[in-house]
């Protein structure tokens, strides 16, 4: 089978992480029958140097006509003056939302070897494996009425509004009942549907779409702030979690936060059917240590494992590079970001070359 991506490493650590991608890509092109071409692109600061944006509607088609797109990251405090329209951070926005990118997929998966990188004790986080599936396009976020307006007296009003439809919950549910169909088969859906109308509705679509057309799955709701409570008290009992764009947002840092290592945490945002996937890690573009070749390219390296699996179904290449992550770590190879006790430490390209040996 042959693919294109489309390869947006930014800024920061961006092209470093991204070079050890690249490596694996080429690996992949030589050994085996997939082949993967790759179209660079410029996202961020590196496109607001360059084009006076942070990401042009060029590069744009190209995200749109290729299969997918592995981005690294973006930001700085180069940019820090930057019109907020022309700031490295639009780009991103611009690219998820032209490419419509309304389910943020973000895995917590704890490493046996790094288990003691949590804060949670080793018995509470050993062998975790959650998926979390946020909406994204929707919500808090974006619904109107919205805005600060100033009431007189000295007193001003500030609004958001949580606003949900029919089939924007229904999109992002199917996401989550499909993934969960490949994982353990379990849905935890959150909201808050004692308080807010919004929730309640969620409520009740995600019973009827599961009622409809996903009954062999184990469904269960949850209120988000027992969500968050649970994740913490007993994270094993999740297998796919689904929730909105705000409660997304935290319960997935929190859920990330219990593996303990930002430079291993990959996430995928995915789109309409037929449409580019983004694939990126969670991290920033760290420029505190940018440049110096000590950055952890496993969470990109992740995220592209993530796209072999879930854009395009190359399952077997997906699980090798897991398998192969799992291996170098339990080899004691380590960048600075995870080093511990009686560990090697290496590069991000020695990292990239053990990675590679471990396939092999
Ligand atoms: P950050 O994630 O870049 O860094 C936080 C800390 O984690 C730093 O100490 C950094 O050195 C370390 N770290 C991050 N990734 C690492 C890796 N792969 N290996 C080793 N260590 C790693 O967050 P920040 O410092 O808050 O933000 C820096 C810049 O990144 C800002 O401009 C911010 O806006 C941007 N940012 C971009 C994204 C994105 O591109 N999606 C996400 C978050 C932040």
């Amino acid at each position: 089978m042959s693919y294109k991506l489309q390869i947006l490493a930014g800024d920061g650590i961006g092209p470093e992480i991204m070079a050890e991608v690249k490596k694996l890509i080429g690996w992949i092109n030589e050994t085996t029958d997939t082949k993967i071409e790759t179209a660079d692109g410029l996202i961020g600061g590196a496109s607001y140097d360059e084009f006076g944006e942070p990401l042009t509607d060029e590069t744009l088609e190209v995200s749109k006509a290729c299969d997918a797109v592995i981005l690294g990251s973006v930001g700085g405090p180069k940019w820090d003056g930057v019109d907020y329209n022309e700031r490295p951070e639009a780009g991103l926005l611009k690219l998820r939302k032209e490419l419509d990118l309304f389910a943020n997929l973000r895995p917590a998966l704890v490493f046996d070897a790094l288990i003691d990188a949590s804060t949670l004790k080793p018995e509470i986080v050993k062998g975790l494996d959650i998926l979390i599936v946020r909406e994204l396009t929707g919500g808090v976020y974006f619904g109107e009425p919205r805005g600060i307006e100033d009431l007189g007296n000295g007193e001003r009003r500030g609004v958001n509004t949580q606003v949900y439809t029919t089939s924007e919950i229904n999109r992002v549910a199917c996401v989550a009942f499909d993934l969960a169909r490949k994982r353990s088969n379990k849905v935890t859906s959150c909201e808050k549907a004692n308080v807010m109308e919004s929730g309640k509705l969620w409520r009740e679509d995600v019973t009827a779409l599961h009622k409809a057309e996903f009954s062999d799955v184990e469904l269960e709701h949850m209120y988000a702030d027992n969500c968050a409570m649970q994740l913490l008290r007993n994270p094993s009992q999740f297998d796919v979690i689904v929730t909105d764009n705000l409660f997304g947002d935290i319960l997935s840092d929190e859920a990330a936060m219990l593996t303990g290592s930002l430079g291993m945490l990959p996430s995928a945002s995915l789109g309409v059917e037929g449409s580019s996937a983004v694939y990126e890690p969670v991290h920033g573009s760290a420029p505190d240590i940018a440049g110096q070749g000590v950055a952890n390219p496993l969470a990109t390296i992740l995220s592209f494992a993530m796209c072999l699996r879930y854009s395009l179904d190359e399952q077997d290449l997906a699980q090798k590079i897991e398998d192969g992550v799992q291996k170098v770590l339990t080899d004691g190879l380590r960048t600075p970001d995870i080093m511990a006790d009686n560990c090697k430490k290496i590069s991000t390209s020695e990292m990239g070359d053990a990675l590679i040996e471990a396939i092999k």
